[in-house]
């Protein structure tokens, strides 16, 4: 709050492949008018900038009507991003992004300050200012992002370490298989993304589970094969939007909604616990979903806890690379899969507790889950430049 009694705020965006997200940030970290708008990433570099601008003069706008004094601009954006501001290489997803003088495109739109970074940086100094880092009082910590890729941010005493250029971080592309690995983005191939990010995962289901994980009425067991419902297992993690993934949550009260239902385990003809309405959804998806694999998981199917146990894995294979070349203890896991919580972070910390050295285990490696979901990157790119001023 200043003397005149109207409140500053930051505007701050979170460029991904597909979706904009756009919200102005209050110094204690509120965001409001948070909304998304199409990337539109193919219609190349001027439209992408013209749609930032647009959303520049709209936002200062409406930050005038709400009582809001704009302060500047705040972006991450996918791809790399060195000190200047400058967006120093990104992939095809955004063509022409390469060479973008990001910060300063932004500082001309509004004649304010502005800030640019990674998303996977901002999105760290979200959970940093704001969310699991905060609410846990860590000041150290590596964050990593699974999602299309794998992306990563090193926080070290409150601070991004970025390394020589700024692009510390990029951990999905650290190689985990050299001969015969799976093809990258990069360009390279053995990349950890290829085997860990939830594009890899998908490719994962649908090596193992091509028919998905349920099928009605039967699929190679005797018709009828009963899926008893009696509540017995736990089943259905609150997956919020705000993606705030409560660690080992407890299932809504829909889930409590039983009934005796027909269908089969794909790979496993023993009877299991499923309430209908998510035996429902596993019917109707025929696609990579990891949802569904979870879900069908969660349920005891045999197949899907092999697949999922499989993800662990790949996935600890580079946190243990990590640890050992950082000597981290606390993780914070985001992206979408964050919203899998204790279910899946527990099975990737016991692989990494089996694979680590003792010298490295100190008082413990710990996974957490992110838990600010769309509003991390926002708030994070605000973050970075409100404490700047
Ligand atoms: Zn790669």
């Amino acid at each position: 709050m200043n003397g005149s009694g109207t409140r500053d705020a930051v505007l701050g965006f979170d460029l991904g492949g597909t979706r904009i997200k756009i919200g102005l940030v209050d110094r204690e970290g509120t965001v409001h008018r948070f909304r998304t708008v199409p990337t539109d990433g193919a219609k190349g570099k001027e439209h992408l900038l013209s749609t930032l601008r647009e959303a520049c003069h709209t936002a200062g706008r409406e930050a005038s009507a709400q009582g809001f004094r704009l302060l500047g601009t705040g972006i991450g954006t996918a791809g790399f991003v060195d000190g200047s501001g400058r967006v120093a290489y990104a992939t095809e997803n955004l063509p022409g992004w390469t060479g973008t003088e990001l910060r300063r495109e932004l500082e001309s739109a509004t004649d304010l300050p502005a800030v640019a970074l990674n998303d996977v940086h901002a999105m760290a100094l979200g959970e940093l200012w704001l969310g699991t880092a905060a609410s846990l009082g860590l000041r150290s910590f590596v964050c990593v992002a699974l999602g299309t890729g794998i992306g990563g941010c090193i926080i070290e005493d409150g601070r991004i370490f970025g390394g020589r250029d700024g692009h510390a971080g990029g951990f999905g592309h650290q190689i985990v298989m050299r001969e015969g690995g799976i093809p990258c983005g990069c360009g390279m191939s053995g990349c950890w993304e290829s085997y860990a990010s939830v594009n890899a995962l998908k490719r994962l289901i649908d090596e193992r589970a091509p028919q998905g994980f349920f099928e009605a009425p039967a699929c190679g067991v005797e018709d009828g094969a009963d899926v008893v419902a009696d509540g017995g297992t736990p089943i259905g993690e609150d997956r919020g939007a705000d993606s705030t993934a409560h660690m080992g949550a407890d299932r809504g009260a829909d889930d409590d909604i039983r009934t005796v239902a027909h269908a089969c385990v794909h790979g496993d003809d023993t009877r299991i616990d499923v309430p209908t309405g998510i035996l429902r959804g596993m019917q109707a998806s025929k696609t990579a979903d990891p949802r569904v694999l979870f879900d069908a998981a969660r349920a005891g199917g045999r197949l899907a806890l092999e697949i999922v146990d499989e993800y662990a894995a790949r996935v600890a294979a580079g946190l243990v690379n990590l640890i050992h070349t950082l000597n981290a203890g606390d993780f914070i896991i985001g992206g979408a899969i964050a919203a899998q919580g204790d279910f899946l972070l527990a099975r990737i910390a016991e692989r990494v507790d089996r694979q680590i050295m003792p010298v490295y285990r100190g008082s413990g490696i710990r996974l957490h889950a992110a838990s600010l979901g769309d509003h991390a990157g926002v708030a994070g790119a605000a973050f970075s430049l409100l404490r700047q001023l």
